[in-house]
């Protein structure tokens, strides 16, 4: 199962490759948005990995879910902030005080997290939003059986064929619902951000 050190492993990858992408997401919302989509989330996970020193080394998953959390929804601001925010203090409450979480456990995280995303921005699949990539892994992840690894990497490759299918639709929610059919064309930089998070749980050994 994955456990405490699994779970920060894996966040300190995803504050990597945020870091090494911040450019590319940000490119993604100058074109549909206001241009810091990248800058928020890398402002947000170099906060997180600052305090994860500070944490237990025999800190549970969900311990950690929460400390990202709390460091997201303080640090990250805009609509990603509250969003992510909401998915991880989802997650934390879903993962409770288990040590490791098997493939069913992992399935109520993400289940709860993208329930939180949806609750707090009322987006539905194809308003062109970060919904777009979570509920096709949620999905994948439900779908691929009692294998964790398996279920990462279901999860994993669902989000980035939800990414990519944002690309034709016109927005709903958000900073490009403003756009209209201009937003047509574009990937939304808020479902290419989940990828990135997904993507860096299934390569998290
Ligand atoms: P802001 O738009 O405030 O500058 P960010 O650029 O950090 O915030 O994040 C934008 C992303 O947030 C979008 O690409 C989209 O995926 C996501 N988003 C915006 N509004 C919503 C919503 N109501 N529900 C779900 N996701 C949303
Ligand atoms: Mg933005
Ligand atoms: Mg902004």
């Amino acid at each position: 199962g994955l456990d405490g050190r699994w779970t920060r492993r894996w966040i300190e990858a995803v504050a990597a490759e945020v870091a090494r992408r911040k450019l590319e997401l940000t490119a993604l919302d100058r074109a549909i948005g206001d241009a810091d989509h990248g800058e928020n989330l890398d402002r947000g996970f170099q906060a997180v990995l600052g305090r994860l020193e500070a944490l237990d080394d025999d800190a549970t998953p969900g311990a950690v879910l929460k400390l990202v959390a709390t460091t997201l929804i303080s640090t990250v601001g805009g609509a990603a902030g509250p969003l992510y925010g909401t998915a991880f203090l989802k997650g934390s409450m879903a993962a409770g005080d288990r040590a490791e979480l098997d493939a069913a456990g992992l399935v109520e995280v993400l289940t709860a997290a993208r329930d939180g995303i949806v609750a707090r921005g009322k987006a539905e699949p194809g308003d062109k939003t970060m919904v777009d990539a979570w509920t096709p892994a949620v999905d994948a992840a439900a779908a691929a059986g009692d294998d964790v690894r398996a279920a990462l990497e279901a999860a994993a490759a669902a989000a980035a064929e939800g990414a990519a299918a944002t690309e034709p639709l016109v927005a709903h929610k958000g900073r490009a619902s403003y756009l209209g059919e201009r937003a047509i064309g574009h990937r939304d930089p808020g479902s290419e951000s989940t990828s990135l998070m997904l993507r860096a749980a299934a390569e998290t050994r």
